[in-house]
């Protein structure tokens, strides 16, 4: 999209699950802000499969407000899921994500669209500096997983998953959230190339209805899922890279041990002394250990290089500007 097709100021994309209650607050709140501030907006209303007349509400809510755009999964799929056709429907320059349930503030979204068109930004995140969540199962595991994920991605970021976010439409149009990477969008923008990426500390508030919809597997899911994505920006386009090496390194290190058992053999053997049999000492297992799963990594190295050929994306670059 060119910037003149972009038919609104602003996009705030609303990933709800089973929210009913938080709905009409938040659309007041986000009205009362953008009212202030003289944007042309629209909300988009993503309802990810509530089972509690969620869905009944955008629509009564969607009524009295033609600013309101909706979008109902017949199941639920995961906030990942409802934040990409949110973005796929977005059509504000700017793209604002905020959580349903009444914790981010929309107050906070003036500053965060004045960073992005000001400041430069491509991305700036909210950073909820003051938790109010509960302090053992959240606060403290989020921080860890926080520290782990600064230094796997490089983007000095507090808070990385904050559900409150603005972006630059082009931004969520080059990305593709899926699975549950909805934690790792500054990670898949940087890897885009929108490494401009800013923190705004934002005010949080304490879940007011319901209850949250994630719970402490986040963090074992969520470090496996930074594992992989790590994984795919390094060695995606070249598997053999990083199969190739390691699978080369094991197998030396076991051929070194097996020539060395076999040349310690033949020298005591030409000066008559006794030696153990090859098969009784445990660095011949070692050694034979080494050695497949040498071959093993070196094979899955070629399997990967045939998968990653076979990817319609193989050839997919992310180009800023041409000159015809
Ligand atoms: N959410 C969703 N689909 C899901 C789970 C959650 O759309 O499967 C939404 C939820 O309605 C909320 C946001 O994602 O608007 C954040 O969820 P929650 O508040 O439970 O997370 P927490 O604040 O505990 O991190
Ligand atoms: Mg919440």
């Amino acid at each position: 999209m060119n910037t003149a097709e972009y038919t609104k100021d602003l996009s705030i994309v609303v990933a709800l699950y089973n929210e009913a209650e938080s709905l009409p607050e938040l659309v007041a709140w986000i009205e009362k802000v953008m009212t202030r501030e003289g944007y042309d907006y629209e909300i988009i209303m993503v309802d990810d499969g509530s089972r509690d007349g969620s869905w009944e509400k955008v629509n009564e809510l969607a009524k009295s407000n033609g600013r309101i755009k909706g979008i109902s999964f017949r199941r639920n799929y995961g906030k990942s899921a409802a934040l990409y056709c949110g973005f796929e429907a977005a059509c504000g320059r700017i793209v604002v994500t905020m959580d349903a349930d009444l914790q981010d503030s929309p107050e906070e979204i003036p500053e965060m669209v004045r960073m992005i068109d000001e400041e430069g930004f491509d991305l700036v995140s909210g950073w909820k500096q003051h938790r109010q969540d509960n302090k053992l199962t959240k606060n403290l595991p989020s921080k860890l997983y926080n520290a782990t994920a600064r230094m796997i991605t490089g983007i000095r970021l507090h808070d990385m998953n904050c559900g409150l976010k603005a972006y630059r439409n082009e931004v969520v149009k080059n990305i593709e959230v899926y699975g549950e990477m909805h934690r790792y969008i500054p990670y898949l923008a940087k890897n885009a190339g929108f490494d401009r990426i800013g923190e705004k500390p934002v005010h949080h508030q304490k879940r007011k209805y319901g209850k949250s919809k994630f719970g402490i597997s986040r963090f074992a899911n969520g470090f496996l899922d930074l594992l992989s994505l790590w994984f795919l920006s390094t060695f995606g386009k070249k598997p053999m890279h990083f199969f190739g090496l390691s699978g080369t390194l094991m197998f030396l290190t076991g051929g070194v041990i097996a020539v060395w058992l076999i040349v310690a053999k033949l020298i005591s053997q030409s000066q008559g002394l006794r030696f153990r049999p090859v098969t009784e000492q445990p660095l011949f297992y070692l050694a034979l250990v080494v050695l497949i799963i040498g071959v093993q990594l070196f094979l899955a190295g070629f399997i990967g290089e045939l998968i990653s050929r076979n990817s319609s994306e193989r050839n997919q670059y992310n180009i800023k500007d041409r000159i015809e």
